[in-house]
C-alpha cells in the first residue's frame, strides 16, 4: 500500500483545511481509517474526529461507500484487482481551537497537529508516507511560509511542497505552522534551531536567541553530545493571554503571552520572561525525557483510547525539576531566583490538600479524568504529578547526594538511562528508575520509592534540604494569591478556607477547602457572597477585613446560591503556615562539606 496525504487551505474565513488521503493498493480488505482521540503529551480524550465536517471516498472520480464505524473510524469497501487501484479519501477539518494540541486557521495564520488532520490507515501505521502541503491560492495568504520539523523531500523556497514521514507516529509528531511569521535561527552544538514566532509582538530578538541557545546547549551537554536531533524547531504563538506547551520529537509548540518575551532595552530578567525560558527549557528537556525515554506503554501508544501509566511523575516531574534548575546552572537566573521558583512549587503542593488523599502514582494513572478535567473539588481530591513530581525529583537528587556522599545524584541517573536508550533499551517499566538508582547506589531503595510514589506521607524534603545547608521558613499567607518564595511581612492570622474571585462585579466562591471554616459553615463553590457582617464586600475589602480578625471570630456571611438567599456563620480558623521561603546562607556549619547543590 502506498500512502500519501495532501493538505490544502480550503477557506481561512471558515477555518477549514481540506485533506486528501490517497491509497494505492491492489487489495482493500475491511480497511479502516481512524483519527486519534488524543495527542501524545496531553492526556485527555479530545475526539479530534468531531471536527471532520465532511468526508467522502472516491475511486476513478466516482464516489465509493465509506461506512462510519464509530466516532473516529471509517471503513472502506472491500476491493480486489489485478492492478494497483487508487482510492482517494477527501475530507474537510474545522480548525478553530487556538491551542498547542489541535488546529487553528484564519486569515492571520494556520497551525495544525497531525492528530487533528491525518487519518491513520489501520494496519499500516509502520509504513512510510508522503505529505504534500499545497501553497494556498487565496490572496490573503500570498505571503505565507511554512515551518515544520518534518523531513523535507521536495519543497519550494518558502517551505510548501513534499515532506516525508517514516511512519504514522512520525507523521503526527511534527506540528506545522503556516503564515507570515518571524523566523530566527541559531546553532547549538552543530544543530540548527529555528524559532518561528507568530502573532503581534515586539521582542529583543538577539537576547531571545542568545538565551535559547544557552539552554539548548546546556541540555545537549547534560545528556551528552551529539543531540538526538539534527534539526529543532520552536513554534511560538504569541497572544494577549494564554499559556501552554507541547513537546514533540524535534520541535515544540508554545502558546505565550506577549509580555513573556524579552523587551528591547530590558536587561534584567522579568518574572514573565523567566517563566517563558522555563517553559522553553521544559519542552526542550522533553526531547530526551518522554519523547525518547518514555513509559513502555507510550512507545507504540493506542491513540484510540486512554493509555494508562503511573509514571507521569517521572516524565513531567523530573522534566519540571530540571527546567528551572537548568536556568540556574547556565547562569540565566541566580540562586535567589531559583529558590523563589522552587519555594513556589513547595507552596503549591502545601496548599493542595489532595496531596493527603491521592498518591503521585494515582495522579499519573488518573490524569485522563482527574488532572486534565479538574473541577472545583480538585484541590481537595488530587495532587499534581507535575508539582509533586518536581519535589520527588528534588528529594531523589538530594537523597542520592547524601547516600553517596555527593558522588552521585539525579544527573547520574538520567545520564545512565540515556546511555541505556542509546544501547537499545526502549520503554520504561514501572520500576526502571528505581532499578537504576539501586544499581548506582548499590543498595535497595524499594522502601524509599514506595513511600514517595505510593503513599500520601509528606515528602522528606525538609531534612534533605537542611542537609544541603538550605534554610526553610514558613509563613501564613498575606492574601489568598500568595504563591510562596517571598518573605511575608504582614500575614493574615486567620484562615477562611475558600478561594474567592471578583467576577462580573460579584464576589464568588470558586472553591472550598476540605474541612475548612468555610466548608464547616456550609459555603459551597459557586456561591455569590453578597455581604459579610452586614456589608457588601469586594475581594480587597474582604481580605482587609480578615486581617483584623483572630481565630474563632465569627463572620456572618450572606450569599446567593443560584437565586436563593442563604446565611452562614463562619467561625474562622487559625491560619496555616503553608507559604514557603528558601535560602542558603553562605556559611552554614551544618552543611556537609562537599555540598554543591543546586549546581
Ligand atoms: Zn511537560
Amino acid at each position: 500500500m502506498k500512502i500519501r496525504y495532501s493538505v490544502t487551505i480550503k477557506d481561512p474565513n471558515a477555518h477549514l483545511f481540506e485533506v486528501q488521503l490517497q491509497l494505492k493498493t491492489q487489495i482493500l480488505n475491511e480497511q479502516l481509517l481512524r483519527l486519534p482521540t488524543w495527542i501524545p503529551g496531553s492526556y485527555m480524550i479530545r475526539d479530534f474526529a468531531k471536527n471532520i465536517v465532511e468526508i467522502k471516498a472516491y475511486q476513478n472520480n466516482e464516489t465509493i461507500e465509506l461506512i462510519q464505524i464509530d466516532k473516529s473510524t471509517w471503513k472502506l469497501p472491500n476491493k480486489e484487482s489485478n492492478s494497483e487501484q487508487e482510492i482517494n479519501i477527501i475530507y474537510t477539518v474545522y480548525a478553530w481551537d487556538l491551542s498547542v494540541r489541535t488546529a487553528h486557521l484564519d486569515q492571520t495564520h494556520g497551525f495544525f497537529n497531525g492528530t487533528s488532520l491525518f487519518l491513520e490507515v489501520v494496519g499500516y501505521a509502520d509504513q512510510r508516507c508522503q505529505l504534500e502541503i499545497l501553497k494556498p491560492n487565496q490572496d490573503i495568504c500570498s505571503t505565507w511560509r511554512l515551518a515544520t520539523s518534518m523531513k523535507k523531500q521536495d519543497i519550494d523556497s518558502v517551505g510548501f511542497g513534499f515532506y516525508q514521514a517514516d511512519d504514522y507516529l512520525d507523521l503526527i509528531d511534527h506540528p506545522v505552522e503556516l503564515g507570515s511569521f518571524k523566523k530566527l535561527s541559531f546553532n547549538a552544538h552543530g544543530v540548527i534551531h529555528d524559532v518561528v514566532i507568530t502573532g503581534l509582538f515586539e521582542t529583543d530578538e538577539q537576547r531571545l536567541v542568545n538565551d535559547l541557545k544557552i539552554i539548548c546547549e546546556h541540555h545537549i551537554n547534560f545528556f551528552g553530545q551529539p543531540a538526538p536531533v539534527d534539526y529543532y524547531l520552536f513554534l511560538i504563538m504569541v497572544v494577549g493571554e494564554g499559556y501552554g506547551g507541547l513537546e514533540h520529537r524535534a520541535s515544540t509548540s508554545l502558546l505565550v503571552n506577549r509580555g513573556d518575551l524579552p523587551q528591547k532595552g530590558q536587561t534584567k530578567i522579568s518574572s514573565d520572561y523567566r517563566k517563558f525560558l522555563g517553559l522553553c527549557s521544559h519542552e526542550y528537556f522533553h526531547t530526551w525525557n518522554v519523547k525518547r525515554l518514555t513509559p513502555n506503554v507510550f512507545v507504540n501508544p493506542d491513540l484510540s483510547q486512554e493509555v494508562y501509566t503511573p509514571q507521569l511523575w517521572a516524565f513531567e516531574g523530573i522534566t519540571s525539576y530540571y527546567d528551572d534548575l537548568a536556568l540556574l546552572r547556565c547562569g540565566l537566573i541566580d540562586q535567589t531566583s531559583y529558590f523563589e521558583l522552587l519555594a513556589q512549587t513547595i507552596t503549591r503542593v502545601n496548599k493542595t490538600q489532595g496531596r493527603l488523599i491521592q498518591t503521585v502514582s494515582e495522579s499519573s494513572f488518573n490524569a485522563w479524568t482527574k488532572f486534565y478535567k479538574q473541577d472545583e473539588n480538585a484541590v481537595n481530591a488530587i495532587i499534581s504529578y507535575y508539582a509533586k513530581g518536581t519535589l520527588i525529583a528534588l528529594c531523589l537528587d538530594l537523597f542520592m547526594r547524601k547516600k553517596s556522599e555527593q558522588k552521585y545524584n539525579l544527573d547520574t541517573v538520567m545520564q545512565a538511562l540515556w546511555q541505556d536508550y542509546l544501547n537499545g533499551y526502549k520503554g520504561f517499566s514501572d520500576d526502571t528508575i528505581q532499578n537504576k538508582v539501586e544499581v548506582i547506589l548499590g543498595e535497595s531503595c524499594s522502601e524509599w520509592f514506595d513511600k514517595v510514589l505510593n503513599s500520601v506521607e509528606e515528602l522528606p524534603l525538609n531534612l534533605l534540604l537542611q542537609n544541603e545547608g538550605v534554610e526553610i521558613a514558613t509563613y501564613a499567607a498575606e492574601s489568598q494569591s500568595d504563591m510562596g518564595g517571598k518573605v511575608i511581612e504582614n500575614p493574615t492570622e486567620v484562615d477562611f478556607g475558600a478561594f474567592l474571585q471578583q467576577k462580573e462585579g460579584a464576589l464568588k466562591v470558586i472553591r472550598v477547602n476540605h474541612a475548612s471554616a468555610a466548608q464547616c459553615a456550609g459555603l459551597s463553590a459557586g456561591d455569590e457572597i453578597i455581604a459579610v457582617n452586614g456589608l457588601k464586600q469586594n475581594l480587597n475589602q474582604f481580605e482587609a477585613l480578615l486581617k483584623l480578625k483572630q481565630a474563632d471570630n465569627i463572620l456572618l456571611v450572606h450569599v446567593f446560591r443560584r437565586d436563593e438567599l442563604m446565611q452562614f456563620e463562619v467561625k474562622l480558623n487559625k491560619a496555616i503556615k503553608n507559604i514557603v521561603v528558601l535560602s542558603k546562607p553562605e556559611s552554614n556549619d551544618s552543611v556537609s562539606a562537599q555540598s554543591s547543590w543546586p549546581i
